[in-house]
């Protein structure tokens, strides 16, 4: 059963039944989590998708912030801030960026506000801890910011007749090997890499750089294209200028569709000391030529998320604060390839592709929303150092263990009662606390 939800007052009705019934709850806002976080046969699902509210604040204050601000309510989605920020002429940060307070319903079932001032620890958790496991956000209020001027660089590469794949790998490393310099200069870039085509193609969609005029990006990304120009490949890129960050970001980033059981997903962040030693900056460079040479798409963000200015403390993995490339590995299969393929195929990306990643960058972490249904070890990939805080802090605010989500904080106290290709524990089993599994207690009776 599903609530559509659209009062506070719903959602602490069906957390007060979920709780007291013992019933398990989901929480699903637009489904596009990559580990089916938001899915569960059998529970109590609240969508909040339709929590649409926008409050623009001139002067909002917030411990030592006086300042515009906006409050979002939970189902607004990046497209829709931004906006409503632009209309304001002003710019906010996707995603977790700046919050100032958030508002939720926690699993007792009251409406709390978090902020530095209202359950500090609250909302330390919520700011990097993971959804469905301390409470429901209604609503959260984010800095806005004045805007600012964006420049774009779009190209692609393709091996055929005039490039090789040995000159396509030559570009490539001369592109990687800049990442530290591009996000010094404040630079994200988004990339696609794959040959699944039979040819090897890169597509660079786009080279981001806020703040910076054409001709600023131009030089900045200089060192690379005469590189490129040495290597044999006569690069074309489209450049383009924007005076506001809204403009840029509409035309650079279309909506995606989300949605397919015909693939798995897998990612690693890759730390800066990567590019500080010339031997892993290698090894780096093979794990991810790995990858695309076994018949996987690399879909890769050469991006920074270290402010200069310094950060707040919160619950958000460290392995980001030391990130320059966050890499998605992707393997696909068809409809009719026989379960035992798929099967080898699933291994694949999580025994030899992700193996490959994490031994390049051990002690580093995942991207929680987009990262590997089986992640090892994911408290630490996820958490890294902030997990035993998080763990006891979900103890302490959710002792019922009213919210469960696959992999999220105290997720390791359940399992599923059964598994596809092997491995992947099925939303469509029931969730039992671990080892009280009757199918599970079966099979070890039997083994015994
Ligand atoms: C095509 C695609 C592109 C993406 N691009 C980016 C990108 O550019 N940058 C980026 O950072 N990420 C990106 N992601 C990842 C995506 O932003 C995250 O997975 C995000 O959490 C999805 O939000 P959702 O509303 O769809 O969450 P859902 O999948 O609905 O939920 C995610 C988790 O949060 C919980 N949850 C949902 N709503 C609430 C609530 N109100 N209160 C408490 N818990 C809640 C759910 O139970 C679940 O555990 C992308 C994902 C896809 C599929």
């Amino acid at each position: 059963m599903s609530v559509n939800v659209t009062t506070v007052a719903q959602i602490q009705l069906a957390i007060n039944l979920a709780r007291s019934q013992n019933l398990r709850l989901v929480i699903k806002n637009t489904g596009h989590d990559y580990g089916a976080k938001s899915t569960g046969a059998g529970a109590l699902s609240l969508w909040t998708h339709n929590l649409k509210d926008i409050r623009y604040y001139e002067n909002y204050e917030e411990g030592s912030y006086i300042g515009p601000a906006f409050k979002m309510g939970a189902g607004v989605q990046v497209f829709e801030a931004y906006e409503a920020a632009h209309k304001h002429n002003l710019t906010v940060v996707g995603a977790e960026g700046k919050v100032l307070s958030m508002e939720l319903v926690t699993a007792d079932g009251r409406f709390v506000t978090a902020s530095e001032s209202s359950n500090p620890e609250l909302f330390w958790a919520l700011r990097g801890g993971g959804g469905s496991t301390y409470g429901v956000v209604t609503s959260m209020v984010i800095k806005a910011f004045p805007e600012i001027p964006v420049s774009t660089m779009i190209f692609s590469v393709s091996t055929g007749d005039n490039l090789s794949v040995g000159q396509f790998w030559q570009a490539f490393r001369a592109y990687f090997a800049g990442f530290a310099n591009y996000t010094d200069a404040g630079n994200y870039a988004h990339f696609d890499l794959n040959a699944t085509s039979g040819n090897y193609v890169w597509n660079m969609a786009p080279w981001f750089a806020p703040n910076m005029s054409k001709s600023e990006l131009e030089d900045l990304a200089g060192p690379f294209f005469k590189a490129v120009g040495n290597i044999g490949i006569d690069l074309q890129p489209t450049y383009r200028e924007y005076a506001n960050f809204y403009d840029a970001w509409n035309n650079s980033f279309p909506l995606e569709l989300w949605g397919s059981n015909l693939a798995r997903y897998g990612s690693r962040l890759f730390p800066r000391e990567n590019w500080e030693d010339s031997s892993k900056l290698s090894s780096t460079f093979e794990a991810i030529r790995h990858v695309v040479d076994n018949g996987g798409v690399v879909s890769a963000y050469n991006v920074a998320a270290a402010p200069k200015s310094g950060y707040p403390d919160n619950a958000v993995n460290p392995a980001w604060r030391e990130t320059v490339l966050h890499a998605i590995d992707i393997v696909a299969w068809t409809q009719d390839m026989y379960t035992e393929l798929i099967t080898i195929w699933s291994n694949v990306l999580t025994s030899d592709w992700g193996m490959m990643w994490r031994s390049v960058s051990p002690g580093s972490g995942a991207y929680l929303s987009e990262s590997d249904y089986i992640e090892p070890g994911f408290q630490q990939s996820f958490w890294g150092s902030k997990y035993d805080r998080l763990y006891k802090l979900k103890k302490k605010l959710d002792p019922w263990d009213v919210f469960y989500a696959q992999n999220a904080v105290g997720s390791e106290d359940w399992e599923m009662g059964d598994y596809i290709f092997g491995n992947l524990p099925s939303q469509n089993s029931r969730l039992c606390r671990r080892g009280t599994n009757p199918s599970q207690q079966r099979e070890n009776e039997d083994d015994a």
